[in-house]
């Protein structure tokens, strides 16, 4: 369900785009998902495939996936770390005071688009 509300709302911001830059077809888009943010990459694409068929913009729209590492910031000794490999707790300090600096995100990367010309 996670990742069908994502493609939902990455296929509903390229229709804005599109709309807004006169785009007629995408052609392939890249997006960055973070680590942790809990996407499971081959669940996506399966979503990705069952949404673009119904949308003529994205119908044949290569989706390429591109992983940022999760870190994580200690604001008491100000290290950052891997989230995947210590958690919540700091492994400079032992301290609990950290948060999430990134790798939670899911970003629309780029996108390449063929424009509407006049001929159409
Ligand atoms: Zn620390």
């Amino acid at each position: 369900m996670h990742e069908l509300s994502i493609v939902t709302h990455v296929a509903k911001t390229l229709d804005e785009l599109a709309q807004e830059s006169n785009l007629a077809k995408i052609g392939s888009v890249t997006l960055e998902v973070g680590e942790v943010s809990g996407i499971i990459t081959d669940y996506f694409i399966d979503c990705w495939n069952y949404f673009k068929v119904k949308d003529p913009l994205i119908k044949d729209a290569e989706l390429k996936l591109e992983q940022i590492k999760a870190i994580t910031f200690c604001e008491d000794c100000s290290n950052e770390y891997e989230t995947v490999r210590y958690g919540r707790i700091c492994p400079y300090c032992q301290s609990e005071h950290t948060y999430l600096l990134q790798g939670n995100e899911c970003i629309i990367k780029e996108i390449e688009a063929e424009e509407k010309t006049d001929m159409d």
